[in-house]
């Protein structure tokens, strides 16, 4: 409890570990803890993420950039944080019933997709396999011209199944529950382009014949892949009950070095308010880790 380590890091996905390679670079001393469920570890192969002509598996990805992290010293602990508390000098942070003191911390928790209703082992088999898919942006363009279903409803369905519309003419809006619940501007939008729009419920969702058919109560539809757009649960809850700001739906809010409304308390990467992307998640973890460098300068000045 004596030690004072001068960041900890909670999450080591792509926000976490760029994080830890810019710190432990820094001379700084961190502390890095995962419970192991980076969103980036369900990517079966990423093909926007730059630098890898041909792609690169999710588990790949991370593997890469721990071994980066831990030639530099970093090293990454396999445990929860279940709080972090904000003392004079720095913060406490309780992992699994220890205690540890930093002088910041550094938020990369990430977000979890809601998942439709399927059990786990087909649900796992149909991502490996693209037959479900959860970023239009980042695979949007491997179903180009091919069938595409969106699970969702509402505002947030059929703006997905709008982005989707940049890539296929062929796409269905299923209702996750009963009836759609869209508006009539909502309709007339996705009725402009073509959009067919179908009641749920959708169940079962089944693979058959490397394609993926859902039940609907008006028939059998089959995909080559399918987008739930059913939101997701932002993993911001430690933050917020250490007092910092986040959006209604749970993301946290962060100025332009990634500091959350409570000093010293930093976020980056999908936790944060912005674009879910690889990309996004690195950029922001090199602007937090060179801010948090800056902070403890300032503060008390670091190795010269
Ligand atoms: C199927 C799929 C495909 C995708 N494809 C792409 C793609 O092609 N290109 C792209 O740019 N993006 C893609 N994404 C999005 C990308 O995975 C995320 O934007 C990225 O992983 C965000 O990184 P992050 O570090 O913020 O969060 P994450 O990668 O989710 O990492 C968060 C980490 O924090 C840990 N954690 C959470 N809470 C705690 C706690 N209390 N204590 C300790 N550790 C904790 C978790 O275990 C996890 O390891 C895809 C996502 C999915 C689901």
């Amino acid at each position: 409890m004596d030690v004072q380590d001068d960041c900890i890091i909670i999450g080591a996905g792509p926000a976490g570990l760029t994080a830890a390679i810019y710190l432990a670079r820094f001379h700084l001393s961190i502390r890095l803890f995962d419970c192991g469920s980076s969103r980036a570890a369900l990517i079966p192969r990423t093909h926007n993420h730059a630098g890898y002509p041909g792609g690169i598996k999710g588990t790949d990805l991370l593997a890469l950039m721990l071994e980066q992290a831990e030639s530099f010293g970093a090293r990454r602990e396999m445990a929860e944080v279940t709080a972090i508390m904000p003392i004079d000098d720095g913060f406490e942070v309780q992992v699994e019933g220890a205690t540890f003191r930093a002088r910041s911390v550094l938020l990369a928790t990430g977000v979890v997709n809601n998942r439709p209703d399927m059990p786990c082992e087909e649900h796992d088999d149909a991502l490996a396999s693209g037959l479900l898919r959860y970023c239009p942006i980042c695979d949007g363009y491997e179903v180009t011209d091919k069938r595409v279903g969106v699970i969702g409803t509402g505002d947030h369905g059929m703006r997905e199944a709008l982005f989707l519309r940049g890539f296929t003419s062929d796409i269905t809006l299923i209702a996750p529950g009963a009836a759609h619940d869209l508006d009539a501007a909502c309709r007339a939008k996705l009725d402009a382009a073509g959009i067919a729009h179908v009641d749920g419920p959708c169940r079962p969702i089944q693979i058959r014949d490397g394609r993926i058919v859902v039940t609907t109560p008006s028939g059998e539809l089959d995909f080559a892949s399918i987008y739930p757009a059913l939101g997701s649960k932002i993993r911001s809850g430690l933050a917020v009950a250490a007092g910092a700001r986040a959006s209604e739906d749970g993301c946290l809010e962060v100025d332009a070095h990634q500091r959350t409304t409570v000093p010293g308390l930093f976020a980056a990467g999908d936790v944060v308010k912005g674009l879910d992307q690889i990309s996004n998640a690195m950029g922001q973890a090199g602007v937090a880790a060179t801010s948090i460098r800056n902070l403890l300068d300032e503060q008390q000045s670091i190795r010269r």
